[in-house]
């Protein structure tokens, strides 16, 4: 069995990465914080599987650290301005799901904080909704 691959970058094309394993616990998250982070409805992100592995194919001198607090932050291109990665501990976490090329082999199965959504949002879709935190989100 081939591991999946899946490739992504940003929106100016300086930054271009890899992925080899898969993605999980893909979700968007209405909450103000992501809102802004993600410039959007919400987060659409997924974490890398623990068996993953990342790399940069391209442009990471172009990439810089947003700090969010507690060890985490935003990975984002400093020539366009595109997100694409979250951060954890100097370590890739997460993709956002907007850079990925072409299927990232997940869907967004839950939407979280959408008591928090903006105004001009309709959630579609049959993912469940939460009004917080999803039961097994994990602290980030
Ligand atoms: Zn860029
Ligand atoms: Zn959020």
């Amino acid at each position: 069995m081939t591991e999946p691959v899946i490739q992504g970058g940003c929106f100016c094309g300086s930054i271009r990465y890899q992925l080899t394993g898969s993605l999980q616990n893909a979700r968007a998250c209405h909450c103000s914080r992501c809102r802004k982070a993600f410039s959007g409805a919400s987060s659409a992100y997924a974490e890398l599987s623990p068996a993953a592995s990342f790399r940069w194919l391209s442009g990471e001198d172009h990439l810089s650290i947003y700090e969010t607090g507690g060890g985490w932050g935003m990975g984002f291109c400093s020539m366009c301005g595109s997100t694409l990665c979250g951060m954890h501990e100097g370590q890739v976490h997460g993709l956002t799901l907007g850079c990925v090329d072409g299927d990232p082999g997940v869907e967004i199965e839950k939407h979280i904080f959408v008591d928090s959504r903006a105004p001009w949002d309709h959630i579609g879709g049959c993912a469940p909704q939460y009004a917080g935190r999803a039961p097994i989100e994990r602290e980030e």
